[in-house]
């Protein structure tokens, strides 16, 4: 596609990057995101990604904008109390960038759905708080053949990892299932509403999935495959993990 003079200007401070450039930021005005979830991760993934000039974002969200939500969610407004949070991601994409064109998907996802949604997508950034939903982002990316870039935020702690499993070229790497069992699914830690979580947390892991989204896409820097990053908001530190694929998987070993 062809960047007009506006967009030169618009995205200067990014494509003045010899490894972003004119080309990146076409790769990036011409890619298609899907955005799982529009809470404290995906406000911040969301506003990152309209603000590069990501062609299409794909917000699915069955939730609606609670008072509870907006100590992070700082997309939404006091007025959007109660609306769909996908109208109101909408809303926000597009009062600050025409050039991204947004679809929303309001509904139940199942791995069924999301093989659908992600049919002719780049990438997906999974920033859901549901286990389940989780395990089927994990899934329909391995079958689709896309990143999953995985972001997770509780109390003072984040992680995010891009697992790649099923994208072509990186068949030996590790995806979500290799790390987190299915059968952990009722003794999980427990979620914000009961834990708590600070923003700047929701803030930190949201950029770095963001960041990740925009490197693979336009294909600068090193994409974090095969190693889980784990911040501690309490100590401030950051700290990575390596991780390998596990013959137990149930998402990807055959
Ligand atoms: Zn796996």
């Amino acid at each position: 596609m062809l960047i007009s003079e506006t967009q030169i200007y618009r995205y200067a401070r990014q494509l003045v990057m010899p490894e972003i450039n004119e080309a990146g930021q076409q790769l990036l005005l011409s890619s298609k995101v899907v955005i799982l979830g529009a809470g404290g991760l995906g406000s911040a993934v969301i506003a990152n990604l309209a603000a590069a000039g990501i062609g299409e974002l794909i917000i699915c969200d069955n939730d609606t904008v609670d008072l509870s939500n907006l100590n992070r969610q700082f997309i939404y407004r006091e007025q959007d109390v109660g609306q769909p949070k996908t109208l109101q991601a909408q809303r926000f994409v597009e009062n600050i960038n025409s050039d991204v064109s947004v679809k929303i998907k309001q509904q139940t996802i199942n791995e069924n759905s999301l093989i659908e949604i992600l049919a002719g997508c780049d990438l997906l950034v999974d920033c859901t708080d549901h286990f389940d939903t989780r395990f089927a982002a994990a899934r329909a990316s391995f079958r689709i053949g896309v990143p999953h870039v995985f972001g997770g935020a509780v109390r003072f702690d984040g992680q995010m990892a891009t697992f790649m499993a099923g994208v072509p070229g990186y068949e030996k790497s590790a995806c979500f299932g290799c790390l987190f069992s299915e059968d952990v699914k009722t003794n999980q830690v427990s979620n914000c509403a009961q834990a708590g979580i600070l923003s700047p947390i929701t803030g930190i892991i949201g950029n770095l999935q963001s960041l990740e989204t925009i490197k693979w896409i336009t294909k600068a820097g090193e994409t974090a495959v095969n190693k889980i990053t784990l911040f501690d908001g309490y100590s401030g530190n950051f700290n990575s993990i390596k991780i390998s694929k596990n013959q137990k998987c149930t998402v990807c070993f055959d």
